[in-house]
């Protein structure tokens, strides 16, 4: 980056060289970079003329459209603060952020003015410009009018400290938090990005003396989540428009419409949880669709189970396992592993990035020894400064720079990183610690399961049980007994599930694509809810 220290704005600004080259596709519109810098070009202008300034805020809530990334470093580039919105909260959820967050200006579409409908009062002295809306209103500003302003990327000096967007955790484990990621914490999670790259080719040179090409090809990236999560944004997003490369986005997740544009658009890599790449290699389509395009698959964002990492390392020829474990409150990843590297460890998460300083502690957040389980804490730049408006949230989860990560890890002597649970969702039975992700890990590996999500359930005499929620794939049997013995095989007997529940349909998921295990819990144990 030719400016230090480097900003987004100046990530953004590189990204013109490459004009004529395609950035962003979907469906049958494409956008080049020359089209993107105009476009962002115009709506940083329009927002400085309705006197929004830096270090305000402007909120985007909409499906993943190209407008979303282009409001996106229009904002950025400017220091103005972009208000991630879930876009599949409820009414009640989206008043709460906007009151949250006070933007001065909400992008949205159609499906979310209709929640704005329900409870006009959230928009109350807000500026509204609508995008793909089927409708002409007269208080919303069409997007068309945006554009049409014109007009030169405005100069801002943006403070390294200040708030890049605030983007609210994925609410897997209650009500989602404003985490506000600085501009400093994203540039150094691009770094990290960029060190994994650097360390997954160095796997591969190590284990087959092959050098990486040179230059790195292009890539292609296609975006399954969704972009107000850093999965999707500060991982996917950030690592294709850096490298110059296109972003492909979707309406909404599906695995044959992936596997259509894995050949179409020949794409080389997707961000995504895992089960989405294990849908993908599952689909009937898979062997009819040439996916030699791919060099990368995995995912993150929650747990791999280990057999996912061989089956893409054997199913698809071209393309090497790899994963990030992040958090939204990290801007992004704080360890990484792929190629050779995971093939060999397909139970770690990878060492932690440059910028990491980690460690496992007690309940009294004392060091454990090294290779012990204990909570993982994590220091380093590129950790939130802290939750809007929660002061009380902020200092629990941060102390003296050390982010509390909830998850439940061990640390080998080569610094790789295993998590094995939340610590929120280990399964306390008896005496012993029952770990979620290895009883999945252990699930997984009969071929007859497609998913699976394993959870405590409540017992008077143990105080919790260990409970399963499976689904098979299709056209395959399998029997309670038969599921029971496959466990007794492969784990220990307290392990084993003692409640075993079957269902036909995929897993409840949230809008990351990650299982709902609240949802499943309060289903099979009402009592629990
Ligand atoms: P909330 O904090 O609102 O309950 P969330 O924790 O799911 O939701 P995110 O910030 O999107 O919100 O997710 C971070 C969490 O996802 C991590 O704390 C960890 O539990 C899990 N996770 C992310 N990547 C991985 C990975 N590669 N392996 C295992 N777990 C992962
Ligand atoms: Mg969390």
């Amino acid at each position: 980056f030719k400016n230090a220290p480097p900003s987004i704005r100046d990530v953004w600004l590189a990204t013109q060289e490459f004009s004529d080259r395609d950035y962003l596709v979907y469906e049958d519109e494409r956008l080049t970079y020359g089209d993107a810098h105009a476009q962002v070009a115009a709506i940083a202008s329009w927002l400085f003329a309705q006197g929004v300034q830096p270090g305000d805020r402007v909120a985007i809530s909409m499906r993943n459209y190209p407008e979303w990334m282009l409001v996106y470093w229009a904002c950025v580039s400017v220091g103005i603060t972009v208000v991630g919105m879930n876009a599949w909260w409820t009414a009640e959820e989206m008043s709460y952020a906007l009151a949250d967050s006070e933007p001065k200006v909400f992008f949205l579409d159609s499906e979310r003015l209709a929640r704005v409908r329900e409870k006009p009062a959230m928009v109350d002295g807000v500026k509204l410009v609508g995008v793909r809306l089927d409708e002409t209103t007269d208080n919303i500003t069409p997007w068309s009018d945006v554009i049409a302003h014109g007009g030169a990327l405005p100069d801002a000096e943006v403070d390294p400290d200040s708030d890049a967007c605030i983007f609210y955790t994925s609410g897997t484990t209650g009500f989602p938090k404003g985490a506000q990621l600085t501009h400093r914490g994203c540039i150094a999670n691009l770094m990290n990005l960029m060190y994994s790259r650097v360390s997954s080719a160095a796997a591969v040179f190590m284990a087959t003396g092959e050098a990486p090409p040179d230059p790195p090809p292009v890539p292609n990236g296609l975006i399954t989540t969704p972009l107000f999560h850093v999965t999707a944004n500060n991982c996917g997003a950030y690592a294709v428009t850096a490298a110059g490369g296109k972003m492909v986005l979707m309406y909404r997740w599906d695995a044959g419409e992936a596997l259509r544009i894995i050949e179409r658009e020949k794409i080389t890599s997707m961000s995504g949880v895992p089960v989405m790449a294990r849908e993908i290699i599952n689909h009937p389509d898979f062997d009819k669709t040439d996916t030699s395009s791919l060099m990368t698959l995995g995912g993150g964002g929650a747990q791999v189970p280990p057999d996912l990492v061989q089956k893409i390392e054997d199913k698809v020829a071209t393309a090497r396992p790899n994963t990030g474990y992040g958090m939204t409150e990290t801007c992004g990843i704080i360890t990484s592993i792929a190629a050779d590297f995971y093939v060999d460890k397909p139970d770690s998460a990878g060492p932690a990035m440059p910028n990491f300083e980690v460690k496992c502690v007690d309940d009294l957040g004392n060091e454990v020894p090294q290779g012990e389980l204990g909570e993982l804490w994590v220091k380093g730049s590129s950790v939130i400064k802290g939750y809007l408006n929660r002061p009380d949230a902020t200092a629990e989860a941060i102390t003296d720079g050390w982010l509390h990560t909830g998850d439940v890890a061990r640390i080998d002597e080569n610094g790789f990183i295993y998590l094995v649970d939340r610590k929120k969702d280990m399964v306390l039975r008896g005496g012993e610690n029952v770990y979620c992700a290895e009883v999945e890990a252990g699930i997984y590996r009969h071929d007859a399961v497609a998913e699976c999500c394993v959870f405590g359930v409540p017992d008077d005499r143990l105080g919790e049980e260990v409970g399963v929620v499976i689904v098979l794939k299709p056209g395959e049997t399998l029997s309670e007994a038969a599921l029971r013995e496959h466990c007794s095989a492969v784990m220990a007997k307290h392990k084993v599930p003692r409640f075993i529940w079957f269902q036909d349909d995929l897993l409840p998921r949230n809008a990351s694509g990650k299982f709902l295990k609240k949802d499943l819990r309060q289903k099979f144990v009402p009592a629990t809810a």
